[in-house]
């Protein structure tokens, strides 16, 4: 009876360890974070998505994205005269001088995005391409300091300016590539897509790493993949909210202009 007693202790403790044991194996074999980097084609997307402003090619193992860098919406950075030109519509705007101009971009990522092993800091001049076409920038302004109160000045409601050589540029969300909401808005030169300020279900994102990414479904990737989100946070208390700054998440591929 005792002898019986003993086996069936012993039963349940080899039961409880297998348990424990099968438990933190599961948990290490998903590791959330990481699901599908490097195994997800970003191809199609970027085909798909991108406006005809935009000239798509594959080399091997990159995608090659080219365009002119203009916007397809109105900003008073056209200049008085054009058809896309609109005044200033913001208290306090200030324009940078001289109007946008025609840009040779190229920008070159990778099919199958991956986590880089060292990160590296995102810098001044573009860190990606909008979907129509124009560079994205990060929070920095010349001298690599953050936009500050004044510069705020000089952007049109679609969260960008112009800069040297008339390049206009993205730095915020706004009223044209998405804000509040789940917008594609483009995709970073890591390769990486990055949306607006929402997730696909309505939700404000709660796990962003230091990147101002995470690994989930979204509309155009509905098995899931590590994108980027626009800021929650107000830019200076202001009407704008910065599309990514800090580090790539991934290798950067080239950006000529
Ligand atoms: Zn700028
Ligand atoms: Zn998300």
């Amino acid at each position: 009876m005792n002898k019986v007693k003993l086996s069936v202790f012993g039963l349940s403790l080899l039961t409880l360890s297998v348990a424990i044991y099968s438990c933190s194996k599961s948990e290490e074999d998903v590791p959330v974070t990481t699901t599908n980097e490097g195994a997800v084609s970003v191809t199609s997307v970027v085909q798909s998505k991108y406006t005809s402003a935009v000239t798509i090619s594959t080399s091997g193992s990159s995608i090659v994205l080219k365009s002119k860098g203009t916007p397809d919406h109105v900003t008073p950075y056209w200049g008085v005269g054009n058809a896309l030109y609109e005044a200033p519509t913001l208290a306090g705007q200030t324009l940078n001088p001289g109007n946008l101009q025609s840009q040779v971009f190229v920008m070159t990522i990778p099919t199958n995005p991956n986590q880089a092993t060292t990160k590296e800091a995102t810098t001044l001049g573009p860190i990606g391409m909008a979907l129509n076409g124009v560079a994205i920038y990060n929070d920095r302004e010349g001298g690599n300091l953050p936009v500050d109160a004044g510069t705020l000045l000089s952007f049109d409601r679609g969260g960008a300016h112009s800069g040297p050589g008339g390049l206009y540029h993205y730095h915020f969300t706004g009223d044209w590539i998405g804000n509040d909401d789940a917008k594609l808005i483009g995709f970073v030169r890591d390769g990486f897509p990055i949306y607006a300020r929402k997730d696909k279900d309505g939700s404000y994102p709660s796990n962003l790493d230091a990147y101002g990414g995470h690994t989930g479904a979204t509309t155009e990737f509905p098995n899931g993949i590590y994108h980027y989100h626009a800021a929650n946070t107000a830019y200076l208390g202001g009407r704008f909210y910065v599309l990514k700054s800090g580090s790539y998440y991934g290798t950067k591929g080239t950006f000529t202009f």
